[in-house]
């Protein structure tokens, strides 16, 4: 470790260790940005000191909020921060997605104009893409986009829109040509959602929970000045801004917060549920499988490290799809065994005779058969990556 990085890191430490707030610190709500969600104080305080430090986006230039890390610094960051159970003061499609891709395309006034609003989190950020026609084929998408002059007006629909009734803003993908060939003609635009033309409705889901929403536009309007990248080029900025979403599923996002959920250890559940001979947990076949995943965990942190280690400010392509497939598969495994381990009180539904972890674990299990499918499901991803290991056209 160079003498720099370990002065940075006994500053970082120290300056942590002061200004961290107990009520940021261990599992708990991590803002991304909505103004129609209310903070705690300790979560408020906590983020506001972050903001003035330039650390809700470590790695941004300091002209547009950030602190202008080097990536070691930005790692430092992190590591004192998971040190302390330092809760991430700001996360989601705010300084996740939809910044890094105006930093990366974005006119000087674009960058002037959004990027310090995303390091504050200043508005909560939803996405935009998927539409009922247009998934996995996301280039058939059809909400269509009007130039009047000074602006566009919107006319369609989006779906599968995470946290659509919290949003203050999306960014959208939609069609400015629909006359050019389908994956031409598209551009990506900056929506406020608080106008009379934008309309969440929530989806109501097996799990019970409603994270999602069907997104109407009828007669919208958007600021020409509020398009991202060139006019019917949004083909190549969407992508690249997959790539930012894919990099966060990956955990190698080095642009805002990565965030990283403090769980009982599968072991020890193992332990509690199935009991132990000796020191060993008695059931072989859960053993085994524990220990694969051990094993695959540490090996998939090792990676992301090198991933991170090995690029430049710009997010891997290839990386971010091969860390989103196996970071799913080990995710969807880790929810298997947890309800494995349990047994039959891992199949609780809001069962007044099953603790509150045995009544989640049916829960998480559904939900983690998501990570598969959002952004970008694992065929896609290996397609993407099938691509460019075979050198094939796209
Ligand atoms: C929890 C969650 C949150 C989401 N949040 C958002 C959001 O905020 N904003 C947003 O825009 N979207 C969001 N999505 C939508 C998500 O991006 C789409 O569900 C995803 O892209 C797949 O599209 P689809 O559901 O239409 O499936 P389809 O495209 O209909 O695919 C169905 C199946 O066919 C397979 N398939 C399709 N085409 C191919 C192919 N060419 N080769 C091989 N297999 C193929 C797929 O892999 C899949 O298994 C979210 C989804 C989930 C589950």
């Amino acid at each position: 470790m160079s003498k720099a990085i370990k002065t940075f890191r006994d500053e970082t430490r120290s300056w942590l260790k002061e200004n961290c707030p107990p009520g940021a610190r261990g599992p708990g709500f991590i803002p991304w940005g909505s103004r129609k969600i209310e903070l705690e104080p300790d979560t408020q305080l906590w983020l506001d000191r972050m903001v003035a430090k330039g650390w809700t986006v470590p790695s941004w230039p300091a002209e547009y909020g950030g602190a202008g890390l080097s990536k070691p610094e930005y790692l430092v960051v992190q590591e004192e921060m998971q040190r302390i159970g330092a809760r991430p003061p700001l996360t989601g499609r705010g300084v996740n997605y939809i910044g890094p891709t105006v930093l990366e395309f974005g006119t000087d006034h674009q960058k002037e104009k959004w990027l310090p609003r995303f390091a504050r989190g200043d508005g909560g950020w939803c996405m935009g893409y998927s539409e009922p026609d247009a998934g996995s084929d996301l280039a058939n998408l059809k909400l269509k986009a009007v130039d009047e002059g000074d602006h566009y007006r919107l006319n369609g629909m989006k779906t599968w829109t995470s946290d659509g009734i919290y949003g203050d803003w999306i960014f959208c993908l939609v069609r400015t040509d629909p006359d050019k060939p389908k994956h031409e003609g598209i551009s990506l635009v900056l929506v406020d959602m608080d106008q009379p033309g934008v309309r969440a409705r929530p989806i109501q889901l097996v799990s019970g929970n409603s994270p999602f929403c069907e997104t109407s536009f009828e007669d919208a309007i958007v600021a020409k000045d509020d398009l991202i990248g060139e006019i019917n080029h949004g083909w190549s900025v969407g992508k690249r801004l997959l790539q930012y979403e894919r990099s966060v599923h990956g955990g190698v996002n080095t642009s805002g917060a990565q965030v990283k959920e403090e769980t009982q250890s599968l072991s020890d559940i193992a332990r509690q549920y199935i009991g132990v001979q000796g020191n060993r947990i008695s059931d072989p076949a859960i053993r085994d499988r524990l220990l694969r995943l051990e094993m695959n965990d540490h090996s998939y942190g090792l990676t992301q490290r090198r991933v991170i280690a090995e690029t430049d400010a710009s997010t891997p392509a290839l990386a971010t799809s091969i860390l989103k497939v196996k970071g799913a598969e080990f995710t969807k495994e880790r929810a298997e065994v947890e309800q494995h381990a349990m047994g039959m009180r891992g199949f609780a539904w809001e069962d007044d005779n099953f603790t509150q972890q045995e009544n989640e674990t049916n829960k998480n299990w559904l939900t983690t058969r998501a990570v598969s499918i959002y952004g970008g499901t694992s065929e896609i991803q290996k397609n993407i990556i099938a691509k460019r290991v075979l050198g094939l056209p796209d």
